[in-house]
């Protein structure tokens, strides 16, 4: 396996932002820092053209958006990363974003375990809906 020496690298990225903020490419909250370009892009090339023709830049992600780039082509700009991501979110999520509505009607003849798995699912639903409209808009620039 190729070693690589990250902490060399890892000077070249300007932080636009923590860990706990809104993830760049979903609006959940952030559990990891995303590298863009990738260090395993940006050390294919001399650090002066790294810092030529990219703009390094380490942005709070979600471990899930963070990790769907793993072995993903290298897209340039973020509004492809975000497009990705909403591509990535309508195909897992397929089945919850499609999930029916239920009234209380509908569900008094059932168990509390399944209205408790119905309303759990509901919940998945209405997150999974509000990460994919975030995916979905434009890349606003965090400086
Ligand atoms: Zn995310």
């Amino acid at each position: 396996m190729r070693k690589t020496n990250i902490s060399v690298y890892q000077s070249l990225y300007d932080k636009r932002g923590r860990i706990g903020d809104p993830c760049v490419y979903c609006g959940s909250p952030s559990s990891t820092l995303d590298h863009v370009p990738p260090i395993s892009h940006i050390e294919t090339m001399s650090i002066s053209d790294a810092l030529c023709d990219f703009d390094p830049a380490l942005y709070p992600a979600c471990s899930e958006c963070n990790s769907a780039f793993l072995g993903a082509k290298w897209f340039h700009n973020m509004n492809d990363r975000k497009s990705f991501v909403a591509d990535c979110i309508k195909k897992k999520y397929k089945r919850i974003l499609n999930f029916p509505k239920w009234t209380d009607d509908d569900l008094k003849e059932m168990s509390p375990e399944m209205v408790d798995e119905i309303r759990a699912t509901e919940r998945l639903s209405d997150d999974t809906k509000k990460r994919l409209e975030f995916a979905l808009i434009g890349f606003v620039s965090i400086k």
